[in-house]
C-alpha cells in the first residue's frame, strides 16, 4: 500500500462518546472516559501520539455516527494502531456492529481496547470473543426475525415486559407488567450496601448464603448489581425504557455503586504488577508499601517501609529470592524426575566408593579395570548433574516467561511473608504458606 504509514507513526484512537438522553451518564462524560483511558495509555502505551475521536449527543444504535465514521475512514488508510474506548458500548451497543468493527480492526493490524471491560483483541481471550461474536451475530440474523423483534419492540413501548422469564427482583402479571418482588428486592439492597460498605464479594457470598440461603457467584452478584434495570432503565434493542421496570434502588446508589466497583477493578489491574503485593516487611516489623516511578517508558516497582524510610526495587527483590522460592516451591510440590535424579547421583557416588574399595582395600581389580569403571561412573554423574541443572535453568526461564499476573499468582499460592534487612537492602527470610522458613545467608 502506497500510503500505508510505519507502524509507530500511526496513532491511538480515543474514541468518546456521550448520547443525548444521558442523563444518568453524567457520571461517565466525555472527561471521565477520557480520563480512565488515558490512565490505561499512560500505562501500557506511554508517549504514543493520539487522536481524539469525541462524539456528543449521538447514540450507538449503529455506526452511522461522525466520528466514528471518521475513525473507521482513517482505520482504512491504516493510520490507526489501537483504538481505545473506556467501554465498549461507547463504541457498539449491538452484537453485529461490535462483531464488525472488531472484524475490520483485525483486518487492518489494529487493536481494540475497552478499558472497563477489560477487552484487548491483542490477547488470546480478546480473539476468542471475536469468534464468540461472530457466532451470536450469526445465531440472531438466523433465528430472530425482524418481525419477532417488531412485535416485542411495540410491547415494551406500551411498557409492558415482553420477554419470558422476569428478572430476578421483580414478577411479572397477567398483563406483563413489571411489580417489584419484596424479598429479592431485599436482597439486592443488602448486597448493594455491604458493597458500598466495602466488603468484597467473596465476603458478600459467604454473608448472603447464610442470611438468605441465596448462592450466587461473585461474578454474578456483581452482574446482578450492575444491571441499569435496579434503578428502572431497560436498554431494550438500542432504546432506553423508564416505564417498564420499577426501581429496586436510586439512580445515585447505583451510581456510587457503579464508582466503587469500577474504582476496585482498576485498582486489581494494578495491584498484580507487584509480585510481592502485601508479603514484603521491614525488619522493624511494619508492613511495606507500594509505589511504582516511571523513567523514560519503563516501570520500576518498589516495596517501601514508611518507619525507615527504605524503598527495595522489586526486580532486585525478585533476583534474590526466586531461586529459593522455586526450590521450595520444587520440593513441596516433590518433583519426581528431579529426585530421581539426585537418588542416580547418591548412587553413583556409592558405586565409586565401592569400586574404590575394591580396588585398595580389597585387591579384588586390577589397575585398568578400575580406571575404565570410574571413568563411566565419573562421566554418569557429570551428565545427570548437568541434567539438574538444566532442570533447574528450565524453571527459573520458566518463571521469567510468565506474564505479571501469573508471576503474582503463583508466589501468592506458596509465599506469605518475605522480611527485608533496611539497612544491607536485602531479603532475610521468606516465610511459606506451610509455615516452613528459609533464612537467606
Ligand atoms: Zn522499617
Amino acid at each position: 500500500m502506497k500510503n500505508k504509514l510505519q507502524k509507530e507513526e500511526r496513532w491511538i484512537a480515543m474514541y468518546l462518546r456521550v448520547s443525548t438522553h444521558g442523563q444518568f451518564e453524567k457520571g461517565y462524560g466525555i472527561g471521565d472516559q477520557e480520563i480512565q483511558c488515558r490512565k490505561y495509555l499512560d500505562l501500557y502505551y506511554p508517549d504514543s501520539k493520539i487522536k481524539i475521536y469525541k462524539e456528543e449527543g449521538k447514540s450507538a444504535k449503529n455506526l452511522e455516527r461522525p466520528k466514528m465514521q471518521e475513525m473507521l475512514k482513517d482505520l482504512r488508510s491504516n493510520k490507526i494502531r489501537v483504538i481505545i474506548a473506556f467501554k465498549l458500548d461507547r463504541l457498539t451497543r449491538n452484537v453485529p456492529d461490535t462483531y464488525k468493527l472488531i472484524s475490520e480492526v483485525l483486518d487492518y493490524d489494529c487493536t481494540l481496547v475497552a478499558v472497563v471491560d477489560r477487552l484487548d483483541i491483542s490477547s488470546a481471550n480478546g480473539r476468542m470473543l471475536v469468534g464468540i461474536l461472530s457466532i451470536i451475530a450469526q445465531w440472531e440474523r438466523e433465528v430472530i426475525s425482524e418481525r419477532t423483534i417488531a412485535a416485542l419492540v411495540e410491547m415494551a413501548r406500551e411498557g409492558k415486559y415482553p420477554l419470558c422469564n422476569s428478572p430476578f427482583g421483580w414478577s411479572k402479571d397477567q398483563n406483563k407488567k413489571l411489580h417489584v418482588k419484596e424479598e429479592e428486592a431485599q436482597i439486592l439492597n443488602s448486597l448493594c450496601d455491604m458493597y458500598l460498605e466495602g466488603y468484597s464479594l467473596e465476603e458478600m457470598r459467604v454473608i448472603i448464603k447464610e442470611k438468605y440461603n441465596f448462592t450466587r457467584t461473585p461474578t454474578n452478584m456483581k452482574k446482578l448489581l450492575l444491571r441499569e434495570e435496579n434503578f428502572g432503565h431497560w436498554n431494550f434493542r438500542g432504546e432506553v425504557y423508564t416505564d417498564i421496570f420499577p426501581p429496586i434502588f436510586t439512580k445515585d446508589k447505583y451510581k456510587m455503586l457503579r464508582e466503587q466497583l469500577l474504582h476496585r477493578e482498576i485498582h486489581r489491574n494494578e495491584r498484580k504488577r507487584y509480585y510481592f503485593h502485601r508479603l514484603v516487611y521491614c525488619k522493624c516489623g511494619k508492613r511495606c508499601h507500594h509505589e511504582a516511578t516511571r523513567k523514560k517508558t519503563k516501570i520500576f516497582y518498589y516495596y517501601h517501609c514508611p518507619v525507615c524510610k527504605v524503598r527495595f526495587n522489586q526486580n532486585k527483590l525478585t533476583d534474590a529470592v526466586i531461586n529459593e522460592i522455586l526450590l521450595y516451591i520444587r520440593e513441596h510440590k516433590v518433583n519426581n524426575q528431579i529426585e530421581a535424579i539426585n537418588k542416580s547421583i547418591i548412587e553413583n557416588k556409592e558405586a565409586m566408593e565401592t569400586l574404590f574399595h575394591e580396588y585398595q582395600v580389597r585387591k579384588t581389580l586390577d589397575k585398568d579395570n578400575y580406571n575404565f569403571t570410574l571413568k563411566q561412573l565419573l562421566k554418569r554423574e557429570k551428565s545427570l548433574k548437568k541434567e539438574l541443572k538444566k532442570m533447574q535453568l528450565n524453571e527459573i526461564d520458566q518463571f521469567k516467561a510468565l506474564s505479571y499476573e501469573e508471576k503474582h499468582d503463583y508466589i501468592h499460592t506458596y509465599v506469605s511473608k518475605i522480611y527485608m534487612d533496611p539497612e544491607r537492602k536485602e531479603p532475610i527470610t521468606i516465610e511459606y504458606k506451610s509455615d516452613k522458613v528459609t533464612n537467606l545467608k
